[in-house]
């Protein structure tokens, strides 16, 4: 084994969009930033991999093999306009690299273990048309508080028209919000990433346009005061308001397109936006009469912070079978959605087992833990093994996680 050469964890610097996912991710501190490149701290980085799927444009997803003695430091990553060409091994050396490496540059090129590819039936996406150094520029056509006035969340649908600038979105994909202005120490604000809650042909039918579903943050995860800065930047906008886009982004959280095909949602909160994309993609064309079912879990602290509810209420039931749980309501017990999701064992272990049945989780961290556990219960209380069927779901494209 040849200790003298490691691979190196880079970032390409041309198609990051500075969202800042990386650096929040890693468990370790190994990324970093200034104003003008996310860089990657090679005495750090033990490649555990967890900021590779999260990464909207795979700009992360860069390895190079460099001497240990030698590697690119801080400095010369954070004066990068695009990524160096890689240093040539010597033969002999590069014939003796050592098998940790090895794995390690399988991984990369071969994608993280565990990412979900696209159902199979999934329409093309587009992503990464437009860079932070050049984005789109929408027009605000829409700003509603969903929740209740009396609520303690301001959760708001948010329309943003791109008038006459292509911007082909799919429901699953993300895009970028860049708000104005730089941070205390003068760098730019990040881009931060939301999911589109309208389906593929506008949130008005045939519109070039896109609906947002964002919470005003007002506390961070401590509860300590704190003005979330997109958050509220999205919230105060008014009609007319022009708003700087990046995207789109996300090529494997996308919806089946087969008929018969079937989807299972798990949500909390904000998490609901994709959920309500491809509930909308499906009621459109419900006349089409293609089948396939729609199971909804969907988690709120209370009825009137349940961001939809009313039109979700709306919706016939033979169309989609919705299952609220509510963690909040005073004198009744905590339910979350992991709670329905064992309630309603059978029809979640016949949907497991439905080749054609795709699964979608989207909001708090927390759950995702608690949801697995529930479809490991489902599983053992009906005969199927969990392990080996994750494996399965992932592998074709079925299970789709995305929680922050
Ligand atoms: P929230 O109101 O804080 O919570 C929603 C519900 O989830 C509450 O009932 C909460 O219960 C429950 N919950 C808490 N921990 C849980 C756990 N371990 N398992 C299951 N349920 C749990 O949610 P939010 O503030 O809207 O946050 C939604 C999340 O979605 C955020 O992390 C956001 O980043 C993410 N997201 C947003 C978008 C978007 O486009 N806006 C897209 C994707 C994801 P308690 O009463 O116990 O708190």
């Amino acid at each position: 084994m040849n200790a003298d050469y490691a691979l190196q964890h880079l970032i390409d610097p041309e198609v990051c969009i500075r969202c800042n996912t990386c650096e929040s991710t890693c468990p370790i501190g190994a990324v970093t930033h200034d104003a003008r490149n996310y860089v990657v701290d090679f005495a750090r980085c033990n490649a555990c991999n967890a900021c590779i799927p999260p990464c909207p444009t795979g700009a992360i997803d860069h390895w190079q093999t460099v001497r240990r003695s030698t590697p690119y430091t801080l400095d010369d990553q954070l004066g990068w306009d695009s990524l160096p060409t890689p240093v040539e091994v010597e033969t002999a050396a590069a014939a003796d690299i050592p098998d940790e490496v090895r794995r390690l540059t399988a991984a990369a090129s071969a994608g993280v273990a565990g990412s979900a590819s696209a159902p199979w039936s999934a329409a093309s996406p587009c992503v990464n048309l437009f860079a932070p150094s050049d984005p789109a520029i929408a027009r605000v056509t829409g700003n509603y508080r969903l929740t209740a006035g009396d609520a303690s969340a301001d959760i708001r649908h948010i329309v943003l028209d791109f008038g006459s600038t292509a911007f082909p979105v799919l429901e699953g994909q993300s895009i970028g919000i860049v708000p104005p202005g730089s941070d205390e120490s003068g760098r730019p604000h990040y881009v931060r990433l939301y999911s589109i809650a309208s389906p593929r042909d506008g949130e008005r039918p045939g519109y070039n346009n896109v609906a947002l579903t964002v919470k005003r943050v007002g506390v961070d995860h401590d509860g300590r005061p704190v003005a979330g800065t997109a958050s509220n930047y999205l919230c105060n906008l008014a009609i007319g308001d022009e708003v700087q886009v990046v995207g789109p982004y996300g090529a494997s959280y996308l919806m089946p397109n087969h008929p018969r095909s079937s989807l299972m949602m798990i949500c909390t909160g904000t998490g609901s936006a994709p959920m309500r994309a491809m509930t909308e993609r499906r009621r459109r064309r419900r006349a089409l009469n293609e089948g396939g079912e729609l199971l909804l879990f969907f988690g709120a602290r209370v009825e009137h912070e349940l961001p939809y509810f009313g039109p979700l209420m709306k919706l016939p039931k033979d169309f989609i079978d919705v299952n609220f749980a509510y963690s909040r309501v005073p004198r009744q017990p905590k339910v979350y959605v992991q709670d329905r999701i064992r309630e309603r064992a059978a029809t979640v272990a016949r949907l497991l087992a439905d080749d054609d049945c795709y699964i979608y989780v989207c909001g708090l961290k927390g759950m995702e833990a608690g949801v697995i556990d529930a479809f490991r219960d489902v599983c053992v209380a009906h005969r199927l093994e969990w392990d080996s069927l994750q494996s399965t779901l992932v592998a074709k494209g079925r299970l789709h996680i995305e929680t922050y």
